[in-house]
């Protein structure tokens, strides 16, 4: 059944790749307010590029990170981001089949192994650790893209953040109605208002530091984190501080910020935010022990 988990990630990784690229061009295209229709062209010579140069980190390779028609070099940001995103649809993919629990405490290759629930392989549970994969894909997807927009341009763009808030609501209360799970649905609503308003009173504190977009964002991964549980909210949380935290003294330290430097907050939150999915509830209960005592 882990072979199950690893063809899956597979193809969702070769999946993962083309997402990348259309990230990348959401990425350059969003803040410029250029049509995502529009064929892709070369920004230095304006040369449409030809269809198998655009597959995937391959690609750039093929081309040797040049232009085709003018030789202009093209940035690797490009393969990279693309290489990135496919191990990060392969890595949530895994993590979707053979770590999270749905009800009962059961993964979804348990499930399929030996259902306990009803002792039935039910196909509305199946597609409901289905639906939570896809939730998490696009998690992963706006993920990158916003961490792109956030550092080139300082912006969390409502276009993207608003609607997000839309797919992993339909999304969770879809599985919420398949696997009568409503108390994950009511807990990634107080996640969502929790995080919403903790980020509100920051910005209203201490104008400057945080966005408007921050805000936004906040709220989307508290749907994410409170969908997970408690202890991923609460870890989650805290992480984006720690490393933001962590890296805005160590700027200071090697003298690269003063202290009015702005740093975007957003790819902290971010990060933070898969430290919550990944590590949160095992976090949390280690936490919980150390008071209980287990
Ligand atoms: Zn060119």
């Amino acid at each position: 059944m882990t072979s199950l988990a690893l063809f899956l990630a597979v193809v969702a990784g070769i999946f993962g790749l083309l997402i990348g690229s259309f990230l990348n061009v959401v990425a350059y295209r969003v803040p410029a307010r250029i049509s995502l229709m529009r064929e892709s062209r070369c920004p230095h010579c304006d040369a449409a590029i030809k269809p198998w140069h655009n597959v995937p980190v391959f690609g750039w390779i093929a081309l040797r990170g040049k232009c085709a028609n003018c030789k202009a070099p093209i940035s690797p940001r490009y393969p990279i981001v693309e290489a990135l995103t496919g191990l990060a649809f392969a890595v949530v993919t895994w993590w979707g089949v053979a770590v999270y629990r749905g009800p009962g405490g059961e993964t979804l290759v348990t499930h399929l192994a030996s259902p306990q629930w009803d002792g039935v392989v039910e196909p509305a549970r199946v597609w409901a650790y289905a639906l939570v994969i896809v939730a998490f894909l696009y998690f992963a997807a706006i993920s990158i893209v916003l961490t792109l927009i956030d550092l080139d341009t300082h912006r969390l763009p409502n276009s993207i953040v608003l609607p997000s808030y839309l797919v992993a609501g339909i999304l969770f209360t879809i599985v919420a109605w398949l696997t009568d799970e409503w108390d994950l649905l009511l807990r990634a609503g107080i996640g969502m208002a929790v995080l919403y308003v903790f980020y509100f009173l920051l910005r209203s504190v201490r104008r400057g530091g945080m966005g408007g977009g921050d805000v936004k964002l906040a709220g989307v991964i508290g749907i994410y984190l409170g969908w997970l549980g408690w202890g991923a909210l609460a870890v989650g949380a805290f992480a984006a501080f720690l490393y933001g935290g962590v890296f805005g003294i160590a700027l200071l330290l090697l003298r690269r910020a003063g202290r009015k430097t702005a740093i975007p907050f957003g790819p902290w939150m971010i990060l933070g935010a898969w430290t919550g999915v990944f590590a949160g509830e095992a976090v949390g209960r280690w936490y919980v022990n150390l008071f209980v005592g287990a």
